[in-house]
């Protein structure tokens, strides 16, 4: 009896760290108490889904998992095929000593734009034209519902680069040119986050619980402002230039209580920002204060030397050193935990080194909650691609939109076009292409085109329900100028633009539109009475045919509700959106010179049009 007794109350034997009730603190430093060193390495192991199991999980301690642009995509699976995903490694997690749940991170860079039938807002570029900081939460708050709803609870986003030069293949996620309106959009964090109790210190991480994602700026810092636009290359800058313009989102994120900052692949005047222990370590830790942890980006250490992976023990040194807490490795994840235990064992990083980096990921995964609800349960499933997002993301397009051109003269506007009429004609590769619409980072890394992808309203589609039912509308992608002619229409729209792309595919030293819109544009607008819709991630060539487009609307990817398009081009909503970005004449005026932007360019930053609704 009093055996068994005994047993009972070992079996009940009270562990702090498991306790909710216990302050963070207390519970980060019991449970650092309990931990070897591979454990503890485990858990600044990031690695593919791919090579990830339950079994992996729970013989190496994984920390996490992600899914990357550089993984195969997961076609077409619903959200319970995602959650049965997490769930599992999650199993494997659970069932170590210790049972440290991992976290599955997700590219979720303008909603959950893996994920087959989620809500795809606009590309941060469109967003920024907005300049709706509330807004921009609100989709925060949607986007971390849709991403919670397939069991996962953090993301790589919000992008807060200031993208200086638009030839960069990123400049769609960044979502100014001007820091103050990135800072201004930093607003996303506690809408994915929540809002961050008042009276917390400063730099600590927060998460709300279970409708809410940790999330992840990136990537610190300057990634935007490097030499021609050139992806993961060297921006060359003063303190004070990297400090007051790319360091901007960072100031206001960190007060947000962001919980993950992310590395950047490029270099601050010759040093990669992965081996920057001043800017990361001394910078981000110490003087703002950062409580959060800092993640590498995909092989982010292996590109420290060239060519990449040249010197993996070297890597693993100067990125651990740096103050990287979490290496996303993603795949050769025994040469990284062997390697950085060799060091450990060996002196040459010091615990103290190891043991923050894992207090960090602690900390953010005790603020998420996710001790006490590991286990990613089903009851938010209907919240993915939900009409309330669509609604949402409709809205967002329709404050995206900025109106360049409208007529010849203020008193002769061509917009709001009417929505009854005899024959109106749709023109341009863009015009239903819902693929095109979306952009890069959708469903896969660098995009698709077509309608198939995913589940919207294209362009083509949305004027189509839009226009008065006696309306005829004549879809012809590239039509020639005698086609244009006999057909007799009201007028045209024509939409073109670039096609999708992601990252270092992106860089671009012409930024044209795509063939063949720049000869729809000419025979259409030449012709006929036109409105030409730019759907890009950045302004483009379009100085040669501003004398032929009667109006002209800059549309960024605005993802999939297409219909915000219509909603304002028909006038049942004003044009509002200002550019975010200087729009230039020629690319030979880039890059636009630090602290001054206004250098004759075709449309000023801030520039942008208004309409008033049409009263039904
Ligand atoms: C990008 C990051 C992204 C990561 C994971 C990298 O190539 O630079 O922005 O979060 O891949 O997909």
């Amino acid at each position: 009896g009093l055996l068994l007794l005994w047993g009972a109350f070992a079996e009940a034997e009270y562990i702090k760290y498991k306790d909710p009730k216990q302050p963070i603190n207390a519970r980060i430093k019991d449970l650092m108490k309990r931990m070897t060193l591979e454990e503890k390495i485990g858990q600044m192991t990031q690695i593919e889904r791919s090579v990830a199991s339950a079994e992996v999980m729970k013989k190496y301690f994984i920390g996490s998992v992600l899914s990357g642009g550089g993984s195969v995509p997961v076609k077409q699976a619903s959200a319970e095929t995602w959650i049965k995903m997490v769930n599992d490694f999650q199993k494997g997690s659970l069932s170590t000593r210790l049972g440290i749940p991992m976290i599955y991170g997700i590219d979720a860079v303008h909603g959950h734009n893996n994920v087959y039938k989620a809500t795809i807002f606009p590309h941060n570029v469109g967003l920024g034209a907005t300049r709706d900081p509330e807004l921009v939460k609100r989709i925060g708050a949607a986007t971390a519902l849709e991403v919670r709803a397939t069991g996962i609870p953090y993301v790589f986003a919000p992008c807060i680069a200031v993208c200086r030069d638009p030839r960069w293949g990123r400049c769609y996620e960044s979502f100014s040119e001007d820091p103050k309106v990135v800072q201004a959009m930093t607003e996303i964090v506690p809408g994915l986050q929540g809002e961050i109790p008042a009276g917390s210190r400063k730099g600590v991480p927060f998460v709300a619980g279970k409708t809410k994602v940790a999330a992840c700026t990136k990537h610190y810092v300057g990634d935007g402002g490097t030499t021609d636009g050139i992806n993961e290359n060297n921006t060359v800058i003063s303190r004070h230039g990297l400090l007051s313009i790319h360091m901007a989102g960072y100031y206001t994120s960190i007060i947000k209580g962001v919980s993950t900052v992310m590395v950047s692949y490029s270099s601050w005047n010759g040093v990669k920002m992965h081996t920057n222990r001043d800017l990361i370590t001394g910078f981000l830790k110490n003087t703002l204060r950062f409580r959060g942890f800092v993640i590498s980006d995909w092989q982010g250490i292996d590109r420290i030397t060239s060519p990449p992976h040249a010197n993996y023990t070297y890597s693993i040194h100067a990125g651990i050193s740096a103050g990287i807490d979490m290496i996303m490795v993603p795949f050769n994840y025994t040469e990284f935990i062997d390697g950085l235990t060799d060091q450990v064992k060996k002196g040459i990083i010091p615990m103290s080194r190891i043991d923050d980096a894992v207090k960090r990921i602690l900390r953010v995964k005790f603020m998420m909650g996710i001790f006490e609800n590991p286990i990613a349960d089903e009851s938010l499933v209907n919240q993915l691609g939900s009409q309330e997002h669509r609604e949402l993301a409709r809205e967002a397009v329709r404050k995206s939109l900025v109106l360049l051109k409208n007529g010849e003269s203020a008193d002769k506007p061509l917009l709001p076009l009417p929505k009854k009429a005899s024959k109106i004609l749709v023109a341009g590769s863009h015009a239903d292409n819902l693929g095109y619409q979306c952009g890069g980072w959708t469903i896969e890394w660098q995009g698709l085109g077509g309608n198939n992808l995913t589940s919207g309203t294209t362009i083509l589609t949305a004027i189509k329900n839009t226009v008065d039912p006696s309306t005829e509308v004549v879809y012809k992608e590239n039509p020639d100028s005698q086609f244009v002619k006999s057909g007799e229409f009201s007028y045209a729209i024509v939409v073109v633009g670039e096609h999708p792309y992601a990252e270092t595919q992106g860089d671009s030293m012409n930024l044209t539109i795509a063939e063949p819109g720049p000869s729809t544009i000419p025979n259409v607008c030449g012709t006929i009475k036109c409105v030409v819709v730019i759907v890009s991630g950045r302004p483009v060539v379009i100085q040669p045919y501003m004398k032929l487009m009667n109006a002209l609307v800059a549309a960024w990817l605005p993802g999939t509700e297409g219909q915000g398009i219509a909603d304002v081009l028909f006038g049942d909503y004003g044009f509002t959106g200002k550019l975010s970005r200087t729009w230039f004449k020629t690319v030979d005026q880039l890059p636009m010179n630090v602290g001054d932007r206004y250098y004759d360019p075709l449309f000023p930053f801030g520039f942008g049009l208004t309409t008033q609704p049409i009263k039904p």
